[in-house]
């Protein structure tokens, strides 16, 4: 079975209202999705979403990229030498991870409909009975967030995360207190700073505030690329501490070791180049005693479906943020979320049926890659 062709579509994703974190405001999502086929007629669907504050990508690079470097590289291998398409793609162009993630999600999805096999099962099977999801919350003021954590109780949701490290952080200790005052004692919140609190010492500070708060982890608090001062953060306060922008890669993965500098990591494909190094990395924290989470950069039901496949595959990936969907007020596939659980369809590759009208819909550009020839824009 060799792949003989790639369809690129740049779409964007209306989404039901913007999604505010730390650095950035986004009123939709723009993705790249990739169809690869076979010879043998099979088609598999991958997707891109790159974000240019944490990898560098941003979307008309990732198109052009997959037009004129990846998917050249592919055509013609077969979707199971999932080991030596990664090495022609990093050997064809360094970083890129987004890009990368679209071609080894579609070369999974078709190693699942070749073998008649969800993609969990290709992986490792079924490490967990069920895959569940946190409410997501934006930075907004502390009565708004309290209000929004209550109805997400209320409606079923079993932990919260919540995005802060706005430019006040004593308003951000005052959206965690009224979060928990809302919510009681027994419901699990994780925060999410994005960065915001930026040197050491600010981190510090604002961590050892939220003691009474009972976090189950501050991820990220500061400037990625520090790993020396997450390592410093951890060392002086007792909340668990998740990398996440600051871990793209495994050298990443191996420098949080080295240093001790995490209790978590937050990987997402979009980071790392896919499912294929996603578990690589997941098995260096586990043998580090590091738990690691499958996250996401805001996927359709194509790029979430696969971190979820990833998650049920491992028992150090103990949880996932990917809900991408649910923040869409349109999109293309159909990934099962029942709350508080998300349930993989037990079919072959990632289980997700994609419209084929909604994708031309939500298409602002397309192009057809076969051997040496493009067609299209
Ligand atoms: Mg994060």
């Amino acid at each position: 079975m060799k792949i003989v062709k790639a369809e690129i579509h740049a779409v964007e994703f209306p989404l039901k209202e913007p999604f505010i974190i730390s650095y950035a405001t986004y009123p939709h999502m723009a993705a790249v999705i990739v169809k690869l086929v076979t010879d043998t007629g099979l088609t598999g669907y991958g997707e891109a979403v790159p974000d240019e504050h944490v990898t560098g990508e941003q979307v008309d690079g990732t198109y052009e990229i997959l037009k004129n470097v990846l998917a050249p590289q592919v055509i013609g291998q077969s979707p199971f030498d999932i080991e030596n398409i990664h090495h022609r793609m990093n050997g064809a162009i360094a970083r890129n991870p987004a890009a990368k993630a679209a071609i080894d999600i579609a070369c999974y999805d078709l190693m699942g409909k070749a073998t008649g096999q969800p993609v969990y099962n290709l992986i490792g099977g079924r490490a967990h009975d069920n895959l569940q999801y946190p409410k997501v919350l934006s930075i907004e003021s502390p009565e708004v967030m309290a209000e929004k954590a209550k109805k997400a109780m209320e409606a079923g949701f079993s932990s919260l995360k919540l995005k802060v490290g706005g430019a006040d952080s004593a308003t951000d200790i005052k959206r965690i207190y009224a979060v928990r005052e809302a919510v009681g004692p027994g419901m699990p919140i994780r925060i999410d700073v994005n960065q915001g609190w930026k040197t050491v010492g600010h981190a510090v500070q604002v961590i050892n505030k939220l003691e009474d708060a009972n976090l189950t982890w501050v991820e990220q608090p500061i400037r990625m690329g520090n790993i020396r001062g997450l390592a410093d953060v951890r060392q002086k306060t007792s909340t668990p501490i998740m990398a996440d922008e600051t871990v793209q890669s495994m050298e990443d993965v191996l420098e949080i070791i080295r240093l001790e500098a995490a209790d978590y990591i937050n990987i997402k494909l979009m980071k790392c180049g896919g499912i294929f190094p996603a578990i690589a990395m997941a098995k260096a924290a586990e043998a580090a005693g590091i738990i690691a989470q499958i996250g996401s950069m805001v996927e359709s039901s194509v790029g979430s479906a696969a971190g979820y496949h990833a998650v049920m595959s491992r028992r150090n990936i103990e949880t996932a943020e990917l809900t991408g969907p649910l923040l869409f007020a349109e999109e293309i596939g159909d990934l099962d979320f029942q709350l508080p659980y998300v349930h993989l369809a037990d079919k072959p590759g990632l289980g997700v049926n994609v419209d084929e009208v909604q994708l031309q819909k939500l298409t602002t550009m397309a192009c057809v890659v076969e051997g040496e020839q493009h067609h299209g824009n």
